[in-house]
């Protein structure tokens, strides 16, 4: 990094954004609060930390990128150390034969860089990056992979709610409490509740952050105010070729077929827009409850079925009370006081209700 030798603060004034005085200034604040020249800057409110970034990599010729969450190579992201990253604000964007590119908010970070051209024997490219953007990747990328926690709950429930009608998580965190509720075929279960300690927080990302791990697509609803939050997950199968449509389901992790519309839960009164995130392809738009004549390609939870269906593709799982425990709650029903009977093929409502009464 031969250009990196010039002083910071001649570039910014060569760039016309300081002054001489400012730079008195900011040099007097420095002393007093060990900053970085820049910072200090900033914290005067003489530059923004924009025009740290965008001069030294002008300065530097590097390019300056702007940071989104394709930025980062995951896989040569797990190469560094977490607080490496951190502390000298580093994206790993990829790496080949030869060459580690990353992206930081300091390219004149050389002793950093050296370190790194150490540690692959490769050459370190650079392009310069908004620090603030930065951080916020790193800390949704490194905290995705730091959720073992909430990956064990899911991973807990979702073992428990295989081969049930139960289709949506309904979770509420709360400052002190999380509790998770499954729900299909008209029942609502509590199957999750844990108090939290003053120092355990997590958030619908950590949520998130856990399905994609795990490699769960999904789909989801969230529902603003009161305190703390409250999401709905669809955990997502793989997608299957209903045999009819439409096609009505109600088994945990509902596989719907690309280009299908998902009709309505009657939620709290809310529109029924379904929300995509990935890695589920193919549904950026999910839509809305009730018939409007696309019939062939709407699939409808079990709980939103018109009554009058007949001659539906259905896979619903039909409840019917554990005898071993009476609903209480045993091994045998994975403590969900229900077992369940599988449904499917081409039926009508009334068969799903005479199946019911027989079970
Ligand atoms: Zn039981």
């Amino acid at each position: 990094m031969e250009s990196g030798k010039k002083p910071f603060g001649q570039l910014l004034k060569d760039f016309g954004l300081i002054t001489d005085e400012d730079i008195e200034e900011a040099l007097a604040h420095q002393k007093e609060t060990g900053q970085k020249l820049g910072e200090a800057l900033v914290e005067l409110g003489r530059i923004t930390g924009g025009d740290i970034e965008w001069v030294l990599s002008k300065q530097l010729d590097i390019p300056f990128i702007i940071v989104d969450k394709d930025t980062a190579d995951l896989e040569l992201l797990q190469k560094f150390p977490k607080d490496f990253l951190m502390v000298n604000r580093i994206i790993p964007m990829f790496e080949t034969d030869d060459e580690v590119a990353i992206a930081t908010d300091d390219p004149q970070n050389t002793e950093v860089f050296a370190k790194i051209e150490e540690k692959f024997a490769k050459r370190v490219t650079i392009s310069a990056a908004n620090g603030d953007a930065i951080d916020a990747l790193l800390s949704k990328l490194l905290k995705q992979e730091g959720s073992p926690e909430v990956q064990s709950i899911l991973e807990k429930q979702f073992e428990r709610l295989q081969e049930t009608c139960f289709y949506r998580l309904d979770v509420f965190i709360k400052n002190d409490s999380i509790t998770i509720n499954a729900f299909g075929f008209g029942i609502m279960k509590n199957i999750y509740q844990a108090e939290l300690g003053p120092d355990e927080n997590f958030t619908r990302d950590d949520f998130f952050a856990a399905l994609d791990t795990m490699g769960m697509g999904f789909l989801y609803e969230e529902y603003g105010g009161g305190q703390g939050e409250f999401f709905s997950i669809y955990p997502m199968a793989e997608e299957f070729k209903p045999q009819a449509a439409p096609a009505v389901l109600g088994v945990f992790g509902l596989a719907i077929p690309e280009e299908t519309t998902f009709t309505g839960l009657g939620v709290a009164g809310l529109e029924n827009v379904y929300i995509s995130h990935g890695p589920v392809d193919g549904y950026d738009f999910i839509a809305v409850r009730g018939y409007d004549g696309r019939s062939e390609q709407i699939i409808y939870t079990i709980d939103s079925a018109p009554v009058e269906f007949l001659n539906c593709y259905v896979k619903v799982y039909i409840p019917k009370m554990c005898p071993s425990c009476g609903g209480a709650g045993c091994p045998e029903c994975k403590h969900l006081g229900l077992l369940f009977k599988l449904m499917d093929g081409i039926f009508s409502f009334n068969d799903i209700m005479t199946t019911l009464k027989q079970v």
